[in-house]
């Protein structure tokens, strides 16, 4: 039986009939008409242990009708100081490389995993991004990309719901959430390697040609 049937249950043998909850709002999925009223949900969100300790939350940035969406992993250092996604050196990396396809940081929409900093840039927890996964979800029906880039291993298994490794799940095509989705290597791991750049514009050009074809 699953913990909240054995919860209430334990409830209802010690006697009580009805049971009131008390938290933040619900998201309910596909109620949000755009992304500010997203964003306005979201504002002061106090539903994960990363509430604590960001500067401001980073919402999506970019087109709201954007065909190309780029899903990094968490803010750091400077994205929780500007509220702002990618802006920080790996966030200059994104740039080029989203320039290198033909196109701009203002005709893509770039967001991340998870919409607050985690201490010490450390990775987002299971519980975080479980936290968060709506309002992704939700920011990616309201734009409706037709293709999505994920940036890094946390980005890319979260929203593929796998445990591959980035090694093995970069470089080809994916689905969910009715979108064609790539996952590659996060730049901040470019940085570090920059040998795997390589790797990184093979996927990019496949993402560049199929938004050109205007297929599916
Ligand atoms: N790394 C990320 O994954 N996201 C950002 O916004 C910045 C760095």
């Amino acid at each position: 039986m699953n913990p909240l049937a054995e919860g209430l249950e334990y409830f209802r043998d010690l006697g009580f009939s009805e049971i009131y909850v008390s938290g933040p709002p619900v998201l309910v999925a596909g109620s949000m008409a755009d992304l500010p009223s997203l964003a306005q949900f979201v504002s002061g969100c106090p539903r994960c242990k990363l509430a604590g300790g960001r500067t401001n939350i980073v919402f999506g940035q970019g087109n709201p009708k954007a065909e190309l969406m780029f899903i990094g992993e968490a803010p750091g250092r400077e994205e929780d100081e500007q509220g702002l996604p990618f802006v920080g050196a790996a966030g200059q990396l994104l740039t080029k490389i989203i320039e290198a396809m033909g196109t701009t940081r203002e005709d893509v929409y770039i967001v991340n995993t998870v919409l607050c900093r985690p201490p010490n840039n450390r990775d987002p927890e299971p519980d975080e991004i479980a936290a968060c996964r709506p309002f992704l979800e939700e920011q990616i029906r309201l734009v409706s990309p037709r293709a999505i880039v994920t940036l890094g291993a946390s980005a890319g298994r979260s929203l593929l719901r796998t445990n591959e490794p980035i090694s093995q799940l970069r470089g080809r095509w994916h689905v969910a959430h009715g979108a064609r989705v790539m996952p590659t290597y996060h730049p901040a791991f470019l940085l570090r390697s920059p040998k795997h750049k390589r790797e990184v514009w093979e996927d990019m050009q496949k993402v560049r040609d199929y938004l050109a074809s205007g297929d599916g």
